[in-house]
């Protein structure tokens, strides 16, 4: 050592300074102990710790990866950061439960991917109560009673309906876990238990709308040609109801007629839901082309912009009533001759409703023995109609009605051999043909918002011809 010492002291004073220093550091880093080797580990465990199980929303757990899934299913004890051994003892007696916890359920949607969740489904039956299914399901009083205390369950749940089904998950014990409920094809209310308690929330499917594009020639009938075009029910009643102001569809539909339409389709999460709106549609009738496309205030418009509503109805019964819609030859249910006459007859099932034309005020609601019961409708100075052969008239003399109002129902009332309803168009005093004649124009869409109509039927109207042609193409 003292030789050291006197090595040191030949050296310069700058050279002594930082070998002393060197010799300082290196003791430094021999004698104190390393940084605690779990560092990294602890921030793992802390991480997955943050976690929690058992009240996984539906939509976290379903975007979840087999990694974090792994991590749901280790026992509790994962969740305290490693600490130093000398530690460990008493922290794990007095914080840790000794037993890992039982897994809890996630989502009846990863149901097989958690395999120790026991889930059943029960049926409400008619005449269920909701009592009855949770004993069915093997609820405990505490579980029935915890659950109805809960606001949107209780608001659901007492409205269950035949037919529905609700899902119970429970664990290896017999213990409820889990309870969930599709209120509809959207919205599913989903109860979970833990240690912590019952907790709810309302689980949303994501629904977007794409549009679809169809369309369909008529031969034999409207109604076989919207099927085949794979509108719904609804939907061709819709379709019906758009051009119902500019074409009869009970008597006016010919074989070669043909629509294109656009129209909504739904789905939720990717799944298809249901039919939406029809969005634009074009119809060509014995030649003549009516074009309608929706406007985001919910109305039709022609695609130059005029209403599809006008002051009267083509017809004042719904096609899918009239049983001879198809038939140019008819024979007239009176004389049995083919014969034109001053109205137009619909030949239909008696008690079939029949609508006012248009709005006006009732100037006859009468029975004689020639029309049988009759309503004779003024709808202003120019224009009158008149409804003969009713079963039941159902506005009565002065009354005003509204277009589309059920005046009576269709029946075979005076001097005639067959039920149908007697249908005149009167303008000016001169019996017209309803189905013809020129009507006065509809309204126009309003000025402020014309331009951005256009656009939006420009651009609608476009794709439809588009997909059309696109159509005639893939049949040639
Ligand atoms: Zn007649």
């Amino acid at each position: 050592m003292g030789k050291v010492i006197t090595l040191l002291k030949l050296l310069p004073k700058v050279h002594q300074i930082l070998l002393c220093f060197l010799v300082l550091a290196t003791l430094i880093i021999v004698i104190l102990p390393s940084g605690d080797p779990h560092a990294s580990k602890d921030t793992n465990s802390k991480l997955s710790g943050t976690i929690k199980l058992g009240n996984g929303d539906s939509s976290d757990s379903s975007n979840m990866s087999a990694d974090k899934l792994a991590q749901l299913k280790t026992p509790l004890s994962f969740r305290t950061p490693t600490p130093p051994s000398d530690l460990r003892q008493t922290i794990t007696d007095s914080n840790t439960p000794s037993s890992p916890q039982p897994e809890r359920s996630i989502d009846g949607l990863n149901r097989q991917q958690v395999p120790k969740k026991h889930v059943k489904h029960f049926k409400v039956e008619s005449g269920d109560t909701l009592a009855a299914l949770f004993n069915r399901a093997g609820l405990s009083s505490r579980d029935v009673y915890e659950i109805t205390q809960l606001p949107k369950a209780k608001k659901n749940l007492l409205r269950i309906i035949p037919g529905e089904e609700i899902i119970i998950v429970k664990d290896d014990a017999g213990e409820f876990l889990q309870l969930s409920y599709h209120i509809n094809p959207i919205s599913t209310l989903v109860i979970d238990r833990d240690d912590k308690g019952y907790f709810e929330h309302i689980s949303n499917k994501k629904v977007d709308s794409r549009n679809k594009f169809s369309s369909a020639t008529i031969n034999n009938n409207f109604w076989n040609a919207g099927v085949s075009a794979g509108l719904t029910p609804n939907q061709i009643m819709q379709l019906a109801t758009i051009f119902g102001w500019d074409i009869d569809f009970a008597l006016d539909i010919r074989r070669g007629d043909n629509f294109s339409i656009i129209f909504e389709e739904e789905y939720a999460d990717g799944e298809f839901l249901r039919n939406g709106n029809i969005l634009a549609a074009e119809f060509s009738n014995q030649g003549d082309r009516y074009t309608a496309v929706r406007y985001t205030d919910g109305n039709y418009y022609s695609e130059d912009g005029r209403s599809m509503r006008k002051a009267f109805l083509r017809s004042p019964v719904d096609f899918k009533y009239v049983s001879s819609s198809f038939n140019p030859k008819r024979l007239h249910p009176v004389t049995g001759q083919v014969r034109a006459h001053r109205g137009v007859d619909y030949v239909a099932a008696v008690g079939t409703p029949i609508k006012a034309a248009g709005k006006g005020r009732v100037i006859k609601s009468a029975y004689n023995q020639y029309n049988g019961n009759y309503v004779f409708i003024k709808h202003n100075d120019t224009y009158t109609t008149k409804y003969l052969h009713l079963k039941k008239r159902k506005v009565r003399q002065g009354e005003t009605v509204k277009q589309g109002q059920i005046i009576g129902t269709l029946g075979s009332t005076g001097r005639v051999t067959g039920a149908h309803l007697h249908y005149e168009f009167i303008v000016n005093g001169t019996h017209r043909n309803p189905r013809t004649v020129k009507l006065p124009k509809s309204l126009p869409i309003t000025k402020s918002e014309k331009s951005k109509f256009l656009a939006l039927s420009k651009q609608i109207m476009a794709k439809l011809q588009q997909d059309k042609q696109i159509q005639l193409a893939s049949i040639q």
